[in-house]
């Protein structure tokens, strides 16, 4: 097991449902997508915005579209990336972790950059997705997004 795998398996997640809930809107990437409609549920929880960018849509209560209060996600084999490694990130081509939102409730918000993603990470087969398209800029994903929906 690799570093990331090692340091997204010992977050200890309190399970407060927060980041499903109050998180607001969440981007996600065309690879997301692919893998949500593959899911034995409703592709209605994914919206485009004008840029052509992917995100979970937000009920009015503020939660995410597959988020239910007693079953939690419902897509959860099937969920973005960025929630699967929440509250890490990926960024820059830096692994980075940020305060989730239960923490926030004691501390302030931070995220700190904590290595650059080495060749040998981007072969982990389980975040092969995010690690690829994550080690972009946000620009450059926009473009990539844009580029494969006029495929
Ligand atoms: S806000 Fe933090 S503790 Fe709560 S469910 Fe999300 S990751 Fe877990
Ligand atoms: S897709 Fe699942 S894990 Fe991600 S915000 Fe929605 S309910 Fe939470």
């Amino acid at each position: 097991m690799n570093k990331i795998n090692k340091l997204v398996n010992e977050f200890e997640c309190k399970k407060c449902g927060k980041c499903c809930n109050k998180y607001g809107r969440i981007e996600i990437r065309f690879s997301d997508v692919e893998r949500i409609e593959k899911a034995p549920v409703d592709s209605y929880g994914i919206i485009y915005d004008k840029s052509g960018i992917p995100h979970l849509v937000t009920k009015d209560d503020g939660s995410c579209y597959y988020y239910d209060e007693v079953y939690g996600c419902g897509i959860h084999r099937y969920k973005p990336m960025d929630c699967k490694i929440y509250p890490y990130m990926l960024y820059d081509g830096w692994f980075w972790r940020k305060t989730c939102l239960k923490e926030r409730e004691t501390e302030e918000y931070k995220a700190e950059k904590l290595f650059l993603i080495t060749e040998q990470e981007k072969e982990n087969e389980e975040l092969r997705d995010w690690q690829y398209e994550g080690c972009m800029t946000k620009q450059t994903i926009k473009n990539k997004n844009m580029e494969e929906k006029k495929l």
